[in-house]
Parts: structure tokens; C-alpha cells; sequence
């Protein structure tokens, strides 16, 4: 999340382009790498639902002088995007939040469907930890801390322990702490839980990867040899070492593919059929939980020759949770940040920054601008926030107490166009949002489009101590003065 935020920051120069869509979607089927490629190397930002592309970089034309607003707003041009992104794999305009559950989680379900995994138990404390040692009763066992992030071992949080006692001293340096990884950003995730896994005796490390390839349509089942914690410089450096089938979703996913596959990376003759039934049972697991991604590496070989899913990561397609009420219990909002978590709900796209003006837009187009601006007038906005095309009262309101949830506001910009919606039915909203939850900030809004004259009315007759700015210049100039 800081990554994307510091993104976001530094967009706030000039002219960009902003779509709706979600990179992990395209995250799947190409690599962030390529896409940049694609792009010509442009610094992408993106927010969970928003990229943001400079609009010179775009790989496509754009009419000259035309600034991120209009661009987003000039539908042959916008349509090309959608076209452009569509092919890359992206979607344009839905919203696509994969939910991410813990590694034991994934092996607990993976479990079900006959896909071999480590015994292991969680722990939530030093003592639990000690006594899930003391319970699997092998020489080794590693301490994993729980996070919803990859490259834990190379941060410090997988630990061998070689009796129950280390167990618990692992686990109480563990639990508590910030890990960071390549994954996490700089500011790392908290750890509170904890898998207690017996220790393997590792032989070879694989990986195996099944995502769906939205440019084909298709799920597509990934193996390579190079397995273990650098498969990230292998998709960048040497894409050939990893090997793909794709898989005709009517058919399955065929035994002669899992052959195809256990051959190709090498594991011994005799473990063949093992293999390819691990193999079919992680893609049904696959299909049958509606997963988007589902990621195992190591997928390990043991020196006594067993196969097994060491680590599990696994992803599920949020449009299909209506099916699967039960995976939302797994859910962990300890990984979310709260003040998003909240925005979900009611919609809106929300992104908290460090500044201290707080702005409330409608379009997301707008929203950048608005930050722009802001930082033209020399101050900081402390947030990203798109309350979208109805600005409801209920969003508004719902709006304001995410905003004023942030102890650094000094003051907010509201900042809408009428277009669809009528100026007066937002101010209204507003007005009535600003009784209600008694703001005591300095409130600066400026409004512009369908019935303008009778929102900054409304604005201007409620006894509220709002200030009505006339253009985003003029409200940019007044929240920076009010904040200061
Ligand atoms: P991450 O991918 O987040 O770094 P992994 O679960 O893949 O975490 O663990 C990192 C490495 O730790 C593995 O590649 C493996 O070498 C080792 N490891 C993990 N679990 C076990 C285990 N149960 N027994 C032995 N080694 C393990
Ligand atoms: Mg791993």
C-alpha cells in the first residue's frame, strides 16, 4: 500500500492519464515488467482500482495539449485505452479486489482436495508456539510468520527451530514484529500469527503457478525447475525456465499436460505418477474454489521422496464469493487498512496520503487534478478520494468521517462537478452531512456545473462555516490559507 501511496505522490506534477482498472488483473497474465515495456518504460502509478499513466507515455496518440482531465474525458481516445488494456489482459471500469488469505489457510483448504502439505499448527503466542513443537514432535520445525505477503524467508520470517523451547523464543521475537519484504514496502506488516510446521528434509525446490490468462481466456498451469525464493528474477531474467500449459477449461486439465510438465522439471521417473496427481488435485482445487491465482513454491522434493506443497499461496476471484460464503470468515482486516476497509464498503475509492488537506471529488480524473493543484497552492493533500458519479448524501457523509478520521486534517476541499448530478442535490447532501456529524474544520467548496447558483446558495444559507470558492485556483488558494 505505501508503495502505491508514494506512487501517487509522485504523480502530482503534471499532466497524466487516469483509468479505471486494477493491475492485479493484469498482474496475472503479464508480468508488471512487461507491461511497462509496453508502455515504454513510464513510471506507471497505480492505486487498487486507478492507473495512472504520464499521457506523453501512453503507448498510444493522444491529441496535443490535451490535459489528464479532458484526455479522460475524450471517448474515441478513452475507448482506445479500454481497447489497449483489454488486450494487455487489464479490465477497464469494474473493480477487481482478489482476496488474499494466509499461507495456513491455503494448505488447510489444499488439504481437502488431497494436495500434500506439512503437518502443522498455528500458534498465536510463545507458549502456543512451544507446545505446537512440542505436539508435531520432529527434530526441526520451522516458524513461519503469517503475513499477506510473499518473501518471508529472505525478510526473517521463516525460522528453523531445533527443539520447542527455540520454537518459542523464534516465535517471540517473531510475533510483534514489523517484517518487512520486498513485498510489504518499507513500512513491513505486524505479525500476530504464527504456522509451526514440521521441518522437511529438502532435496529439490520447484515451482508450480496456476493463473487465469485473461488474454486467452484460459487457466494457465506454470512449472520451473527454479524454484524456491527467487522465481521474481526468473520471470524477469529468464522466462524461458519457466515452462506453461494452458488449459482448456471444458476438458481439465489433462494428465498427459501434468506429464508434460513433471517431466520437464526433472523429477525422477518413479515419482512421476505422484506428481501428476498432486498436480490434478491443486487444479481442482483450482477451479472448484473459484481461486484467481494459486501459487506453490517450493512446491518441494524430499530427500526421502515424498512431494509437497511447502508453501501456498492462494488468491480467490472475488466475484465468484457469492458462491463460497465461507472464505469471507478468512478474511484477515488486520492486513487492510482500516480507513479503506471502511470506503469499501460504501464505494468509494479512497487512498490515504500524508498531508493535511483532505479532498472530496467526484470522477477520479478530478481527484488528481484536485491534488495537483493543491500542491500548486504549496500545500499537501492528505488523501486521494473519488466519492464517485452520485455523491449521495450517505456517501458523502460516509466520506467525511473516513476524512475526518485522519488526526492530520486541517481542512477539506470539496470539489465537485454537476454533470449527471445536480450541484444543489450534492451541496444539499453536503449541508446536511456537515450537521450531522458537527465538522469543525474549515471547509472549503467549490462547485461547478448543473445548477450551480442554487448549490453555492444552499452552501451559503446553511449556517455552516463553509467557504465558497470560485474555481479550483481560488479553491486550491483558500483550503491552503485556511489549513496553514
Ligand atoms: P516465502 O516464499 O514467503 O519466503 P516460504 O514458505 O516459501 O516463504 O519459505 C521460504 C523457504 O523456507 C523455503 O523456500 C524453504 O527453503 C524453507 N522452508 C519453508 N518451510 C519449510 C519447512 N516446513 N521445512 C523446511 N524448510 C522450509
Ligand atoms: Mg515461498
Amino acid at each position: 500500500m505505501l508503495h502505491q501511496k508514494l506512487l501517487l505522490k509522485g504523480v502530482l506534477r503534471s499532466s497524466y492519464v487516469c483509468i479505471h482498472f486494477h493491475l492485479e488483473s493484469l498482474l496475472a497474465p503479464i508480468s508488471l515488467n512487461e507491461f511497462i515495456r509496453h508502455l515504454g518504460k513510464p513510471p506507471i502509478l497505480c492505486t487498487t482500482s486507478y492507473l495512472i499513466i504520464p499521457a506523453k507515455r501512453l503507448p498510444i496518440q493522444h491529441p496535443d495539449g490535451l490535459q489528464h482531465r479532458q484526455v479522460c474525458r475524450y471517448t474515441p481516445l478513452r475507448f482506445r485505452i479500454k481497447f489497449y488494456l483489454g488486450r494487455l489482459g487489464g479490465t477497464v471500469g469494474g473493480k477487481r479486489f482478489p482476496m488474499k488469505i494466509h499461507e495456513y489457510q491455503g494448505k488447510e483448504l489444499l488439504r481437502k482436495f488431497g494436495v500434500a502439505v506439512p503437518r502443522g499448527l498455528v500458534a498465536h503466542s510463545p507458549e502456543e508456539a512451544y507446545h505446537a513443537a512440542k505436539e508435531l514432535g520432529t527434530e526441526v520445525v520451522v516458524v513461519k510468520a503469517q503475513i499477506h505477503a510473499g518473501g518471508r524467508g529472505k525478510g526473517g520470517g521463516v525460522k528453523l527451530a531445533r527443539s520447542a523451547d527455540e520454537s518459542r523464543e523464534i516465535a517471540r521475537q517473531m510475533l510483534g514484529m514489523k517484517l518487512v519484504t520486498h513485498q510489504t514496502g518499507p513500512e513491513g506488516r505486524e505479525v500476530r500469527v504464527l504456522l509451526i510446521e514440521e521441518g522437511l528434509p529438502i532435496d529439490k525446490e520447484f515451482y508450480l503457478g496456476i493463473v487465469l490468462d485473461r488474454a486467452s481466456g484460459r487457466p494457465v498451469f506454470m512449472a520451473s525447475a527454479a524454484g524456491g525464493m527467487d522465481i521474481e528474477e526468473v520471470a524477469d531474467k529468464t522466462p524461458e525456465q519457466i515452462m506453461k500449459e494452458t488449459i482448456d477449461p471444458g476438458v481439465g486439465f489433462r494428465s498427459f499436460q501434468a506429464r508434460k510438465l513433471a517431466f520437464g522439471l526433472g523429477i525422477p521417473g518413479a515419482l512421476v505418477t505422484q506428481a501428476v496427481k498432486f498436480m490434478q488435485s491443486l487444479y481442482t482445487a483450482y477451479e472448484q474454489m473459484d481461486a484467481s491465482l494459486m501459487e506453490i513454491n517450493p512446491f518441494l522434493l524430499t530427500k526421502d521422496n515424498r512431494l509437497i506443497a511447502l508453501d501456498a499461496k492462494v488468491n480467490f476471484d472475488d466475484n465468484a464469493l457469492f458462491r463460497h460464503k465461507d472464505f469471507l470468515d478468512l478474511r484477515d482486516l488486520n492486513e487492510e487498512d482500516a480507513s479503506e476497509i471502511e470506503a469499501s464498503k460504501f464505494d468509494l475509492n479512497y487512498i490515504k496520503l500524508d498531508g493535511n488537506i483532505a479532498c472530496m471529488v467526484n470522477g477520479a480524473g478530478l481527484a488528481m487534478a484536485t491534488m495537483d493543484i493543491i500542491k500548486l497552492a504549496g500545500g499537501e493533500p492528505a488523501n486521494f478520494l473519488d466519492v464517485g458519479g452520485g455523491a449521495s448524501q450517505e456517501r458523502v457523509e460516509a466520506a467525511f468521517r473516513i476524512l475526518l478520521a485522519d488526526e492530520h486534517v486541517q481542512a477539506v476541499l470539496i470539489n465537485i462537478f454537476g454533470g449527471i448530478v445536480r450541484c444543489d442535490m450534492v451541496a444539499r447532501g453536503v449541508v446536511e452531512a456537515a450537521k450531522k456529524l458537527n465538522i469543525k474544520v474549515p471547509v472549503v467548496v467549490r462547485l461547478e456545473g448543473t445548477n450551480v447558483e442554487e448549490g453555492q446558495r444552499v452552501i451559503r444559507e446553511s449556517s455552516l462555516n463553509f467557504t465558497v470558492a470560485k474555481g479550483m485556483k481560488d479553491a486550491a488558494q483558500k483550503v491552503v490559507a485556511l489549513a496553514a
